[in-house]
């Protein structure tokens, strides 16, 4: 079970995952409504915030 890393919804397969392009650790889900309105997000690992 995975979760929006931006609004917390459940997930299923409409969301991309990626690793925090700062630190390469954090793992970053995100629903297409956040990717599609570039919602902040916010690295579990070291607090990047990143669009
Ligand atoms: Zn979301
Ligand atoms: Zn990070």
């Amino acid at each position: 079970m995975k979760n929006c890393t931006s609004c917390n919804v459940e997930v299923v397969t409409n969301y991309t995952s990626f690793k925090c392009p700062k630190c390469g650790h954090g793992k970053i889900v995100r629903c297409d409504r956040c990717k599609t309105t570039i919602k902040k997000y916010k690295c579990p690992e070291c607090k990047f915030i990143g669009p």
